[in-house]
């Protein structure tokens, strides 16, 4: 077991289809205790009450501060402890430059990078007190080779800048042994995706991609873990690609 009674805490957990959840799937198979955020409307205790016995889900928005620092005093109540954080909570929009309002940016920065921040915030005062921790944090291609599939350019913003972030935390926490990384997956079928590709753009994009597939949350998931367990005690600031080679630098 690699994640054996660690307590691990994943935003936007509660999408069954997601990335989050496939997390949350293979980090309870391994031992953790998790804990799954996520919108009311997402139902995260539903979510976590499929993993089995000693979950838990809670509603926590990560845009809001107060969300975040009170999903984190609660982990700490029930578990006393706050071992990995999973930021994987993000909302896309296909929009070019010229006709991103101000809200538009507002609503994707705000999920992705202010969400990060708000929720490492939340639980890196206790991972301190421990002096061990792991975050990981959900960026994605579109930060690295600047859209072009999905998001706009406010999407790769947003992830472009979780991957700023995601390094200066690494650098400032790194004394307290705490270890901050970033995945940054390629195009990866869940719900964000549904209703905007069609089945011919997949199997356009497949046959672009070296290993000839999109991803599955599972290939998310397995990257989570090792980011999460003592297999990687010695990465932090790192970003680990996972995209089937659809961008190799
Ligand atoms: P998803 O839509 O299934 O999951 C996103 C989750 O975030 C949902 O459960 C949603 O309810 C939750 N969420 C939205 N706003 C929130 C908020 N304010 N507070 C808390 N939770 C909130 O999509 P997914 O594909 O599983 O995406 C997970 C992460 O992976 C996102 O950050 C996304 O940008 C990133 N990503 C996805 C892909 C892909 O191809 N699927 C590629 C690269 C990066």
């Amino acid at each position: 077991m690699l994640l054996k009674d660690k307590v691990a805490v994943i935003t936007g957990g509660a999408g069954l289809n997601g990335l989050g959840f496939a997390t949350a799937r293979l980090m309870a198979a391994q031992g953790a205790r998790v804990v799954v955020l996520d919108l009311a409307g997402a139902e995260p205790a539903a979510a976590a009450a499929q993993l089995g016995a000693g979950h838990l889900g809670w509603v926590a928005d990560v845009t809001d501060k107060a969300s975040c620092d009170a999903a984190a005093a609660a982990v700490l109540q029930a578990y006393g402890r706050i071992d990995v954080l999973v930021n994987n909570a993000g909302i896309t929009q296909p929009a070019k430059t010229l006709d991103i309002t101000g809200a538009d940016y507002d609503r994707i920065l705000d999920v992705s990078l202010r969400g990060t921040l708000y929720m490492s915030q939340a639980v890196l005062p206790a991972m301190q007190q421990q002096k061990s921790g792991s975050i990981v944090c959900i960026s994605s291609v579109s930060a690295q080779r600047g859209g072009g599939i999905l998001g706009g350019p406010h999407y790769s913003a947003a992830k472009a800048g979780v991957l700023g972030l995601a390094r200066a935390m690494a650098r400032e926490f790194g004394p307290d042994g705490i270890r901050i990384n970033c995945i940054t997956p390629g195009l990866i079928g869940t719900d964000i995706i549904k209703g905007k590709l069609t089945e011919e753009k997949k199997a356009e994009i497949a046959e672009t991609i070296p290993l000839a597939r999109l991803g599955r949350a599972d290939d998310i998931g397995g990257a989570c873990v090792f980011l999460a367990s003592d297999l990687s005690l010695y990465c932090t600031g790192i970003t680990l690609d996972v995209n089937g080679g659809m961008l190799i630098h």
